[in-house]
C-alpha cells in the first residue's frame, strides 16, 4: 500500500504535468486523467519568466528546457507602423534568479511528460473525460465517461479554462469572458526567411492602435514564432487547432510595418491558427474539501503579460509542498498563498490590453518615449510593472508527514 495519500490531477497540460512531477519527488504516485487520446503537438511559443523557470530549476529539468528553447536578450519594442526601433529593455540589466526563456509549449509539455513518466509509467492516462465529481469530505470521487469511477484523498483540477472541476469547486455558472482580442499564432523557419527579415534575438514588441504583434526565436533560433493580436468582436472560437488563413492575417496588419508584414506573409500556412481570448475574474475560492484548482482552472487570463502558464507551474508547485507537509489546512493555505497574486496578475494581464492597444498617437508617442527614457537610463524602474512577477521563488521542497492511505 502507498504511504501517502492519493492525488489524481485532472488534465495533462502545464499545470497538470508539473504538479504530477513536483508530487511525485515528494514520494508520492499521482494519477492523472486527460481527456485527449494523446498528448499531440499543439500550441506555439511560450514566454516563461524567471518565477517560473525557478520551479523547473528545482524540479531537475533546467537544462533539457534550456536545450530545447531560447534565450532572448531583453524585450525590444519596435514602432508599429515605422518599424523603428522605439526602446530595449535588457535582461542582463535587471539580475533575474533564473533565465527568461523563450520555448514551444510542446516541448516544455514533452519535457515534462518524460520526466514524469520516467518516475512512473502509468502515471498518465488518456481517453478519460472527468464528467462529475462527488466530494466525500476527506476525499473525492471522479465519474469517467464510459468509465469508472475513482476515488482520491486529494483531486487537482488542472482541467484548463472550460475546467469541470471549477464548475464544482466555485458554483458561480459563469461563462469565460470573450475579451474582444483574437490572436493570431504562427511559425516560421528562421532559414526560410531572407537574412534581412530575420528579428532580432529579443522579445520583439509591436503595439499599434487595437493590437500587438510579438515575435521571437524558439528551438535554439531555428522557428520563430509570432503571436499577432487585434481587437475584434466578430471570431470566437478558442482552440489550439483552429487553422486560419494567412491571407486574413496578412488582411489585419497590412497598414503595419513593412517589414513585420513581409515577414508574417512567410508563415508557414499549415502552422498558423486563429484564436479567440478568454478570461475570467478571479476568483476567492479556489477548493471544495479536497478538490483543489491550480492553473487556468483558477485564474486563465488575457496572454498580455505571458504569465499563464507561469502561474500555473507556480500553482502546482506551492499546492504540491503543502500536500507533502501533511497540514490538515493545506487546502485554504493554497488559496491564501495564491488567490492574491493571482488576481493581480490577472488584472495586470487586463490593463496591458489598454497600455498595448492605445488608439491615440499621442498617448502612444508618449508611452513610448517615456519607455525608451526609462529603458535607457534606469531598466529597473522600466521594468517595475512585471519585477515583483519574476522575483518570485519557488521555495525549497518539504517533506512528507501524512498518514497512510492509497487509491480507491
Ligand atoms: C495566444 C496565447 C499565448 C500565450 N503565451 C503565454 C506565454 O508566453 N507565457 C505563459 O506563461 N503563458 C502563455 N499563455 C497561457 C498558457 O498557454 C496557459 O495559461 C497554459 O497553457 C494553461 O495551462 P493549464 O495546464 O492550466 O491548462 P491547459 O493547457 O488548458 O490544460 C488543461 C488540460 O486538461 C484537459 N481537460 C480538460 N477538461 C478535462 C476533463 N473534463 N477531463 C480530463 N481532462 C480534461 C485538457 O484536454 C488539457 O490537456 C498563452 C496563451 C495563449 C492563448
Amino acid at each position: 500500500m502507498d504511504a501517502h495519500p492519493s492525488a489524481i490531477i485532472v488534465g495533462a497540460g502545464i499545470a497538470g504535468l508539473t504538479c504530477a512531477l513536483a508530487l511525485q519527488q515528494r514520494g508520492f504516485k499521482p494519477v492523472v486523467l486527460e481527456q485527449s487520446h494523446a498528448l499531440k503537438e499543439i500550441g506555439a511559443g511560450l514566454q516563461l519568466s524567471p518565477n517560473g523557470m525557478s520551479v523547473l530549476r528545482q524540479l531537475g529539468l533546467e537544462s533539457a528546457l534550456l536545450a530545447k528553447g531560447f534565450l532572448p536578450e531583453g524585450i525590444r519594442s519596435v514602432n508599429w507602423r515605422s518599424g523603428q526601433e522605439s526602446a530595449l529593455l535588457p535582461f542582463s540589466a535587471l539580475n533575474f534568479h533564473s533565465p527568461y526563456l523563450h520555448i514551444h509549449r510542446a516541448d516544455l509539455q514533452q519535457v515534462l511528460l518524460d520526466a514524469v513518466l520516467t518516475n512512473d509509467a502509468s502515471c498518465l492516462r488518456t481517453s478519460q473525460h472527468v464528467e462529475a465529481i462527488i466530494s466525500e469530505g476527506d476525499a473525492a470521487t471522479l465519474m469517467i465517461r464510459h468509465g469508472d469511477s475513482l476515488t482520491a484523498d486529494w483531486v487537482i483540477g488542472a482541467d484548463g479554462i472550460h475546467s469541470r472541476c471549477r464548475d464544482y469547486v466555485v458554483r458561480d455558472n459563469q461563462l469565460p469572458r470573450f475579451t474582444g482580442n483574437v490572436a493570431w499564432r504562427g511559425l516560421l523557419r528562421r532559414d526560410a526567411l531572407p537574412e534581412s527579415l530575420q528579428p532580432a534575438p529579443w522579445a520583439n514588441l509591436w503595439m499599434g492602435p487595437g493590437g500587438h504583434v510579438v515575435i521571437y526565436y524558439l528551438r535554439g533560433g531555428e522557428l520563430i514564432n509570432f503571436v499577432a493580436v487585434r481587437e475584434q468582436n466578430d471570431w470566437q472560437e478558442e482552440s489550439w487547432n483552429a487553422p486560419a488563413s494567412l491571407r486574413d492575417l496578412l488582411h489585419d496588419f497590412a497598414d503595419w510595418d513593412p517589414a513585420l508584414f513581409e515577414l508574417l506573409s512567410h508563415a508557414e500556412p499549415k502552422t498558423c491558427y486563429r484564436w479567440a481570448l478568454f478570461d475570467r475574474d478571479p476568483i476567492s475560492n479556489w477548493y471544495r474539501d479536497r478538490i483543489v484548482l491550480i492553473g487556468d482552472a483558477a485564474h486563465p487570463m488575457l496572454p498580455f503579460l505571458a504569465q499563464g502558464a507561469a502561474m500555473g507551474i507556480e500553482d502546482a508547485w506551492v499546492l504540491s509542498n503543502l500536500i507533502a507537509s501533511g497540514r490538515a489546512d493545506a487546502a485554504a493555505q493554497f488559496q491564501q498563498q495564491r488567490a492574491e497574486r493571482c488576481a493581480r496578475v490577472q488584472q495586470l494581464a487586463r490593463d496591458n490590453m489598454k497600455l498595448f492597444h492605445h488608439h491615440s498617437p499621442l498617448i502612444r508617442a508618449g508611452r513610448d518615449v517615456v519607455a525608451r527614457g526609462l529603458a535607457a537610463f534606469n531598466p529597473t524602474a522600466a521594468a517595475r510593472r512585471v519585477k515583483w512577477i519574476y522575483d518570485w521563488q519557488a521555495e525549497p521542497a518539504q517533506s512528507f508527514s501524512g498518514e497512510q492511505s492509497g487509491l480507491a
